[in-house]
C-alpha cells in the first residue's frame, strides 16, 4: 500500500517527523508532495521546495526512515482541480494523511481515502510558531530535527527571514499601511 502525506513544510519539524514514523507503520510506500511549490521567500514560505526536499531527506536519512518519492507540487488556483493536479504529479497512492481541512475535504469529494494523524504538541510544532522564534531570535533549534537546523543554517535561513520582514515593514511603512 502506497500512502501520500502533503505538506508545505516551512521548515520541516518534529511534529511533521512525528507524523512520517507513524504513517510508515500503515504503509509500504511513501510519497512526501511539497505543497506551494512555487513559492519561496516569503514570510509564510521563506524556503524553495529544493531546500524543503533538502531539509526533508537528510532529516530522513538521520533517522534511517525511507521515503520512497519526495515531490514539489505547486499550488493551482482552482480547488476543484487540485486533487486531479495531485495525482498528476505522482506515482499512484492509495490513501492519504492530512490534517489540513481544505485538503481533506478536496481529496474525499475525489473519493480518495483519507486518514487523519494525531497533533504532536501543535502549538509547539508548527511553521508559524518556528519562523517567529527565528525572527524573534528564540529558541527554534529543538523544535526541529537536528538535520533540518543544519540545513537552515547552512542556506542562512534565518538571516533570509530577517531580511524578508524587514523588507516587509518597509513597504508597509512606504504604503503608510502602519504607523512607525
Ligand atoms: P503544513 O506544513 O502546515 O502541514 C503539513 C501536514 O502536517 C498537515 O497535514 C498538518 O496537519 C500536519 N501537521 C503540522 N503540524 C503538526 C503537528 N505538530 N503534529 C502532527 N501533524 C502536524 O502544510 P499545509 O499548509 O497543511 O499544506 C497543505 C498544502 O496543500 C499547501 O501547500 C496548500 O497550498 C496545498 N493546497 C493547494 C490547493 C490548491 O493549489 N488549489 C488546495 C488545497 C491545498
Amino acid at each position: 500500500m502506497r500512502g501520500l502525506i502533503i505538506g508545505r513544510y516551512q521548515p520541516f519539524h518534529k511534529g511533521h517527523l512525528e507524523v512520517v514514523k507513524c504513517v510508515l507503520k500503515e504503509v509500504d510506500d511513501l510519497i512526501i508532495g511539497i505543497g506551494s511549490a512555487q513559492i519561496s521567500h516569503t514570510l509564510e514560505n521563506p524556503f524553495t521546495a529544493g531546500e524543503r526536499i533538502t531539509m526533508i531527506s537528510e532529516a530522513l536519512k538521520e533517522e534511517g526512515l525511507k521515503c520512497h518519492y519526495i515531490i514539489p507540487i505547486p499550488d493551482i488556483w482552482n480547488n476543484s482541480l487540485w486533487v486531479k493536479h495531485v495525482i498528476a504529479l505522482t506515482p499512484s497512492f492509495n490513501v492519504v494523511y492530512t490534517g489540513n481541512p481544505l485538503a481533506r475535504r478536496l481529496f474525499m469529494e475525489e473519493g480518495v481515502e483519507v486518514r487523519e494523524v494525531p497533533m504532536f504538541d501543535r502549538r509547539k510544532y508548527s511553521g508559524t510558531e518556528i519562523r517567529r522564534r527565528m525572527i524573534m531570535g528564540e529558541d527554534w533549534e529543538s523544535l526541529v530535527p537536528p538535520a533540518v537546523a543544519r540545513v537552515i543554517k547552512q542556506i542562512k535561513g534565518v538571516e533570509r527571514l530577517r531580511d524578508i520582514t524587514r523588507s516587509d515593514e518597509l513597504t508597509h511603512l512606504r504604503r503608510g499601511d502602519i504607523s512607525p
